[in-house]
């Protein structure tokens, strides 16, 4: 069961990863596509620890909580393929919205809590809905023992583990390191909607986490995001949120603890961005 294959639905995907004698231990790695080095870092580690990794393709309208984003969102499916065909061992499944969303859906929503009402719950109404809804659906027919996911968005990915909890899905979820460019912006597919100046100013937004990142033990909270803040807005780009909370349960930060994130969102001209840095 090797070679680089493509599938447009989830019946074709079964059926092909049982064809074996042995069914495969399947590593998922859900994406929107617009594949950059960030998404290849998830797929490469996933490849270390399963036969074989299903690299599903799908700009997930659920999520989208603004029509235009979801317009704009860059769809690039030939360059996809031709950056994963080099890997013997991944599928590629792109599926249609009625395949993800059939008539008999298995999920059941759950609640989310303080999760979806603090920073991108509170911005994005109705987008971690939609990434649990998506996320449970493609690991239902896709059947992973381990799903990867980006701390680059790591709300999304306390979500994530919510849901598995919840609805006590089988699967391993791992967390993979933000991947960033050598001047530290975190790559992301919405990257490609920045032209160079942008893409240069862009980088305010690692400056500005550095800064909350080297001064929070020492000036506390308050101050730190104060001055963070100002440093920040000599840029052109607009702040949403800047805010530091614990990062797994995203309740207040924890000023003793180990176990903080200080995440940003910000828009530099139209284009949403977020990031995040561990504390
Ligand atoms: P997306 O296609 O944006 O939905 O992302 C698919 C997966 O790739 C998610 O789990 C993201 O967190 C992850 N991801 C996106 N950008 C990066 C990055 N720069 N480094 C590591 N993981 C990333």
């Amino acid at each position: 069961m090797t070679g680089f294959r493509t599938f447009y639905d989830f019946g074709s995907l079964r059926s092909f990863l049982n064809e074996g004698a042995k069914v495969p231990q399947i590593g998922l790695v859900p994406t929107m596509g617009a594949l950059h080095i960030g998404h290849v870092s998830l797929i490469e580690r996933a490849l270390k620890e399963n036969d074989i990794v299903v690299v599903t393709i799908f700009v997930n309208p659920k999520q989208f909580n603004n029509p235009i984003d979801l317009e704009k969102y860059p769809r690039v499916p030939e360059k996809d393929l031709a950056l994963l065909n080099v890997y013997d061992r991944v599928v590629v499944c792109i599926p249609q919205v009625n395949d993800v969303y059939p008539e008999n859906d298995p999920y059941e929503k759950i609640e989310l809590g303080l999760l979806d009402t603090v920073l991108e719950g509170e911005f994005r109404p109705g987008h971690f809905d939609g990434v649990a809804h998506v996320v449970h659906n493609l690991m239902f027919y896709t059947k992973p023992s381990k799903a990867y996911f980006g701390l680059k968005d790591i709300q999304q990915l306390s979500v994530i583990k919510h849901m598995v909890a919840s609805t006590k899905r089988p699967v391993d979820v791992v967390a993979c390191q933000t991947v960033r460019d050598a001047h530290g912006l975190a790559l992301s597919s919405r990257n490609l909607l920045l032209n160079e100046a942008k893409h240069k100013e862009a980088l305010i937004i690692y400056k500005t986490l550095s800064f909350v990142k080297s001064n929070i033990k020492v000036l506390g909270k308050e101050e730190t995001l104060k001055q963070a803040q100002a440093i920040f807005n000599q840029s052109s780009l607009e702040l949403e949120y800047l805010d530091v909370v614990n990062r797994t349960t995203f309740g207040p930060y924890e000023k003793e603890g180990d176990d903080n994130v200080c995440c940003i969102s910000a828009f530099c001209e139209k284009v949403r961005l977020i990031d995040n840095i561990l504390l």
